[in-house]
């Protein structure tokens, strides 16, 4: 089978590969399409460590094609997702108190195991997410990655019907957060980005009111409209975006924070203590959150955008992200 593969010289290879056979309680799909995300650009060029020789993906979903001994969650013919969390312990204190995705011997899929870049993969089965009948395996790759994580942090956040939130960065992040802040938790959303087709797209998905950093000043603008928000999720990877989220919120607010920049926030004590802020880090999610988040896409609330591509586009695929020329996600089709 054709893989999608790191190798030593920075770029990813696509060789022919021949997997094992199936050890027990494990599951193996035959891929339907798998997103490329920002993630893997950093695994392929081993930000994270060498990892020569691993088959990329963590937006994967396949069809259930052979099943090992023991497996009880899947059929042959279901689909099913390969996400970051392929799996964890099952025995820890994350593992037990619903955290699963803090679990510290997780494995992740395309970067500590072989993911889902290619035309078959084999997944542990308890770990495989089922994909509901009614949502398109495109779709579903988005949810299993940028949906699941989105989903999760406005679920983190606590927002309540009706309260507001603002959604910094409205990328392939940003906009699946505003869908499910608006149309599942049923909130007012306020949409923050740089780029003014990003504000023009966020309208149509819905945002209640949107604002340019660049050209206007954010935190006056969100406390006169609202006298501050009840919460903020933070997507985009910059610190400025982090330091206003901080001022966007109300007294007793809270700030979720997904996007990863490598650098450390301004966090003024008083303003935590005195006005009682909560900042919170948020990891991909559960099985369950990845459940929920996949339902609500299969229910139309929730709508990733998509382009389908080739395998062996992968290269010119991550050469456009790092030259922001993506919109949406790009997916790759087996
Ligand atoms: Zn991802
Ligand atoms: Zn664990």
């Amino acid at each position: 089978m054709k893989a999608a593969v790191v190798s030593n010289n920075k770029t990813v290879e696509i060789v022919e590969k021949s997997l094992r056979s199936l050890k027990p309680n494990e599951a193996l799909l035959k891929m339907d399409c798998c997103g490329v995300c920002h993630t893997d650009l950093h695994v392929k060029n081993g930000d994270f460590g060498d990892v020569t020789g691993r088959v990329l993906g963590h937006e994967g979903v396949g069809k259930v094609i052979a099943i090992g001994e023991d497996v009880t969650s899947l059929a042959i013919g279901d689909r099913a997702s390969v996400a970051w969390m392929f799996e964890s312990c099952g025995s820890c204190e994350y593992c037990i108190n619903g955290q699963e995705s803090l679990c510290r011997t997780v494995k992740n899929a395309g970067f500590s195991v072989d993911g889902g870049m290619a035309e078959e993969c084999i997944v542990t089965a308890d770990y495989a997410v089922k994909v509901p009948e009614k949502l398109s395996s495109a779709k579903a790759s988005s949810i299993t990655c940028a949906g699941v994580t989105t989903y999760k942090a406005v679920k983190v956040s606590d927002i309540k019907p009706g309260q507001w939130i603002v959604i910094f960065g409205l990328g392939g992040l940003g906009n699946l957060a505003l869908q499910y802040a608006k149309n599942v938790f049923n909130a007012k959303v306020i949409g923050i980005d740089v780029n003014n087709s990003q504000l023009e797209f966020a309208k149509s998905s819905g945002a209640d009111l949107v604002f340019n950093p660049v050209e206007e000043d954010v935190v006056e603008k969100i406390q006169e409209a609202t006298g501050g928000a009840h919460a903020a999720v933070v997507t985009a990877v910059s610190k400025n975006a982090f330091n206003s989220a901080v001022d966007v919120v109300r007294a007793g607010g809270t700030v979720v924070a997904v996007g990863l920049p490598s650098e450390s926030m301004d966090l003024n004590i008083p303003r935590l203590v005195l006005d009682g802020i909560k900042v919170i880090g948020s990891l991909v999610g559960t099985r369950t959150d990845l459940a929920e988040a996949f339902q609500f896409a299969a229910e139309g609330k929730v709508t990733p955008k998509v382009e389908m591509r080739q395998i062996e586009d992968i290269n010119d695929i991550f050469d456009e992200m790092v030259s922001g020329k993506i919109n949406g996600r790009m997916v790759i089709e087996f």
